[in-house]
């Protein structure tokens, strides 16, 4: 079921359906990967055939087509997405990305890991996600900010505080959130635009966000870097890493490992590589990609290709730009212990067989992203109560929920001699399955 808002050209597209052949994936089968995650999860925990039935199609879809007046007076229209997943555990959770390979293909996988992602970490969250076909890097800011707008306003009722929140994703940020909240509180009636705060998270701290909400993603990253290398007897000063994506993600990751007195080697982004052993100074290079658009032609480090870059020996990858990095070619280049999963999806079924096959540990996606919507969850929390928590208690609680979930992923994975991917879904899908045990389906 979609909610129109009577005034949008709104369309809600079951998985299959004609509308959403025509959205031909421009990743094939990014959905289809998580399908075969959770089968492989479902078989090993003795998930009920209702469940895998369930789970295996996102609840709802949503696609709108809108207009935007451009800054020459022209008007364009733009095509944007929200996937339902589930929401079995809490309202639907999850970012919104603004990329030109956006697809109803991309938002859908990228849903359903956000419905495993908020089960495994004990959150009461569902899985949601949305993106708007655009490359923004050929927009405005006046340009973007009369986009988002129009996006939430096209979605209508299909976000809201108690329904489903969004958050910054790939080429969205806390400024974009701010604009989410002020033209979803103008579709309210005035008594009701108080409840406003609560549609996002990831909003900036002056306009209702968290402290540490910004760093949270990467902070949860290192956090579990951290634990990983005690349990494996590897100092944490010294320790040599490598980080693909140098956005949100990558740079705070970066940033906190090195404030740990860990080491980063070499950087990739979207604009080029770069690489020194004796280090890359984290800070630096943040204030050179905020003034430079990316990593390239940073003075402290020596460009590399692509190729130099994944065989750059180090203790530690941390993939943190897009999909399908880590694939069955690629896998092989790799000179690291760990791969810390940053990024969403960046490891493909092949990629995955390699590393298991040359003994290189993964923290999975799921798992080690995942401190981005737990301090989501905080916001939220702070949004509808109007308290401020200090962000010492922020990270404090980031810790003890992620390492909690990381606790549980080595158990289980130790217990019934699983890959810790899998092992994530089994803790999961063993919450999902309780609730849905508990509650029965309606009618
Ligand atoms: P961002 O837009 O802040 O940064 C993306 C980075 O990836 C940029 O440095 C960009 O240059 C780089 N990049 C893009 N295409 C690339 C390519 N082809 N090769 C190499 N680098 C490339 O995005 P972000 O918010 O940091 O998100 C990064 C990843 O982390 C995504 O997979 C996202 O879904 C995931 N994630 C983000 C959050 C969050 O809180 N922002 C939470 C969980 C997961």
């Amino acid at each position: 079921m979609s909610r129109s808002n009577g005034a949008t050209a709104s369309t809600t597209t079951a998985p299959g359906s004609a509308a959403s052949h025509a959205d031909a994936p421009a990743q094939p089968r990014l959905y289809q990967r998580v399908q075969d995650q959770l089968a492989r999860a479902a078989s090993t925990h003795e998930l009920s055939p209702a469940l895998r039935k369930i789970l295996a199609q996102p609840q709802c879809e949503v696609r709108v087509n809108f207009p935007v007046r451009m800054d020459d007076g022209r008007v364009e229209t733009f095509t944007g997405y929200r996937v339902q997943h589930n929401n079995a555990l809490g309202p639907y959770k999850g970012g919104i990305r603004y990329h030109p390979d956006v697809s109803i293909d991309e938002v859908r996988a990228l849903a359903a890991w956000m419905t495993i992602k908020c089960a495994l970490v004990d959150i009461p969250f569902g899985g949601g996600k949305g993106g708007v076909q655009v490359d923004p890097s050929k927009l405005s800011q006046a340009e973007l900010e009369r986009l988002t707008r129009r996006f939430v306003y096209a979605l209508g009722p299909n976000i809201g505080p108690d329904y489903d929140i969004p958050a910054p994703d790939v080429n969205t940020n806390s400024r974009t959130m701010a604009w989410v909240v002020d033209a979803y509180a103008a579709t309210l009636p005035p008594g009701e635009r108080h409840a406003a705060l609560g549609v996002v998270t990831g909003k900036p701290v002056a306009a209702g966000g968290s402290p540490g909400r910004e760093k949270a993603t990467g902070q949860g990253v290192a956090d579990l870097v951290v634990r990983w290398a005690e349990d494996n007897g590897v100092e944490v000063r010294g320790l040599t890493f490598i980080v693909q994506g140098f956005g949100n993600v990558g740079g705070w990751a970066a940033r906190i490992l090195q404030g740990l007195g860990a080491r980063l080697v070499a950087v990739e982004d979207v604009t080029g590589a770069v690489r020194a052993a004796e280090g890359i100074d984290a800070e630096a290079l943040a204030a050179h990609v905020r003034q430079a658009g990316g990593v390239r032609g940073f003075a402290g480090a020596a460009a590399v290709t692509r190729g130099e870059f994944l065989r750059t020996s180090a203790d530690v990858f941390i993939p943190a730009a897009l999909e399908n990095q880590i694939t069955g070619e690629t896998a092989h280049l790799l000179q690291v212990r760990l791969v810390a999963e940053g990024a969403n999806g960046p490891t493909t079924t092949e990629g995955d067989a390699v590393l298991q096959a040359r003994g290189i540990h993964v923290l999975p996606d799921v798992l080690c992203n995942a401190g981005g919507v737990i301090v989501s969850y905080f916001e939220w929390l702070q949004s509808r109560s109007r308290a401020t928590w200090d962000v010492r208690e922020v990270d404090l609680r980031l810790r003890e929920t992620i390492v909690r979930a990381y606790s549980l992923v080595k158990a289980v994975a130790n217990q019934r001699r699983l890959d810790w991917r899998t092992a994530a879904y089994v803790v999961a899908l063993g919450r999902i399955e309780q609730v849905y045990q508990e509650r029965g389906i309606f009618p």
